[in-house]
């Protein structure tokens, strides 16, 4: 199908949702430069259809202007039209990033660690989501059974997720009825971003088309199995090699590795509020859900909320290259660019600060007594997104990450997801998250 084709300019905001414009094809050219204006308010836009208080009137306007290797194009159905797109950067007048810019708070962090290093960061995002359709019923989890009950969807996906040129690697059941996970191949830099973000909106087309509901909500009901968003991580020097493997390093963690595991580990309650920024977040987030409930690191450790992963490579130049951390504790209410902003802000503090190494946890840190715990320097992750939005606000280091501009309406729009659920039951807000994700 190639008559009515549309190409969507598009962008993933505060609430790690992606919103578009769109042009009829056969004019994208014009639109490279300079893109399509965008009335900046609606950042302010919580998951709903409420917009948080902001500074802006009717008249400030970004440009949405799209970043050339992030066109993606996915044409595999007879009944409609190719699912065609670029990803955005939101400029200013001058060409630059807006302060306000999701892509754009991403990309100086990369910037910052790349010019104070010397390496470049690489990084792949695990895809968990929760898919449903009317009349499903119960299927047993992790089972041949789970994912053959949908090989058409898993087909398409397949084949879309090719098109689109993620990397896929894995589509698999998880341990959820129901539930489905998605891996890609790492990819350094900006792109990690934009291949999370790609991946997750091919996810939900190919559901979309075909009668089902991707949704990759933190938590579909209470009861439910969570889904995460884990990102996992290394880093890559000037000849190629991986600079976070080290051989004689603890764990197979470079010096470098080990300071940014630091840093990520000290700043991780403040940063839950970027990586885990909704109410449903934290219906998630806890011990006993290999989700994670406290900032803590261990080796190969699934209830630490950042583990150093096995790698099954026996060959030393395989085992180096495969080496990789992983953080846990991010969720698809995410911004994937938030997300990889705020780890490598984390971790680029851990460098800069030559700080150890924390110990590595061998169990469930909940099964330590709170002194062990104490001891160990092990703080329990925020219960509530109020709570890691007041960590956020106690950790300077951390709020003096964002432009004061972006931190005060980023704030501005969590807070008002907070009001609005403020007298809701974890049910109600459970349905609305998923239908919104
Ligand atoms: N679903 C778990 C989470 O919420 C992760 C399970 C796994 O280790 O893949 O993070
Ligand atoms: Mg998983």
């Amino acid at each position: 199908m190639a008559d009515g084709d549309i190409i969507y300019l598009a962008w993933n905001d505060y609430v790690g949702l992606t919103r578009c414009r769109g042009v009829p094809a056969g004019d994208i050219s014009k639109r490279m430069e300079y893109g399509l204006g965008w009335a900046v308010a609606g950042q302010a836009l919580t998951p709903f259809e409420d917009i948080a208080p902001n500074p802006w009137g009717p008249m400030l306007e970004v440009r949405q202007t799209p970043v050339p290797n992030t066109e993606t194009r996915v044409d595999i159905w007879d009944d409609a039209p190719a699912y065609h797109f670029f990803l955005c950067d939101s400029k200013v007048a001058d060409g630059s990033n807006w302060d306000c810019c999701t892509r754009g708070f991403m990309k100086q962090a990369l910037a910052d660690f790349e010019a104070e290093t010397g390496l470049q960061f690489m990084a792949s995002f695990e895809h968990e989501f929760l898919l449903s359709a009317p009349g499903m019923g119960y299927v047993t989890p992790f089972s041949i059974e789970s994912i053959r009950t949908v090989a058409p969807f898993t087909a398409a996906l397949t084949k879309a997720l090719l098109q689109a040129n993620v990397g896929l690697e894995t589509v698999e059941p998880e341990y959820g009825v129901g539930q489905i996970e998605v891996s890609c191949a790492p990819a350094i830099g900006a792109m990690a971003g934009d291949r999370a973000i790609i991946t997750r909106e091919v996810i939900r087309e190919v559901g979309r088309r075909m009668g089902y509901r991707a949704s990759f909500t933190p938590k579909p009901t209470l009861k439910s199995v969570g889904n995460g968003a884990h990102v996992h991580f290394s880093f890559v020097d000037k000849a190629g090699n991986n600079a976070a493997y080290d051989a004689n390093g603890t764990g197979g963690a470079s010096q470098v590795a080990q300071h940014f595991i630091a840093g990520v580990v000290k700043h991780m309650t403040a940063i839950c509020a970027l990586v885990a920024p909704s109410p449903v977040s934290y219906y998630r987030l806890g011990p006993h859900h290999w989700s994670c409930g406290f900032a803590s690191f261990g080796i190969q450790n699934r209830e630490a909320a950042v583990r150093i992963c096995p790698s099954p490579e026996r060959d030393p130049a395989k085992k180096s290259k495969a080496f990789n951390m992983e953080l846990r504790a991010p969720d698809a209410t995410a911004s994937p660019y938030m997300v990889i902003g705020a780890l490598v802000r984390a971790g680029l503090e851990g460098i800069r600060a030559k700080l150890p190494l924390p110990a590595s946890i061998d169990r469930d840190p909940s099964e330590l007594t709170d002194a062990e715990r104490a001891g160990l320097g092990i703080r329990p992750l925020p219960s509530s997104l109020g709570e890691a939005l007041d960590l956020m606000e106690a950790d300077p280091i951390v709020k003096a990450w964002l432009p004061p501009l972006m931190y005060n309406s980023y704030v501005a729009v969590k807070r008002t997801e907070i009001a609005m659920f403020a007298e809701a039951d974890p049910d109600h807000i459970c349905k609305r998250y998923h239908d919104a994700y």
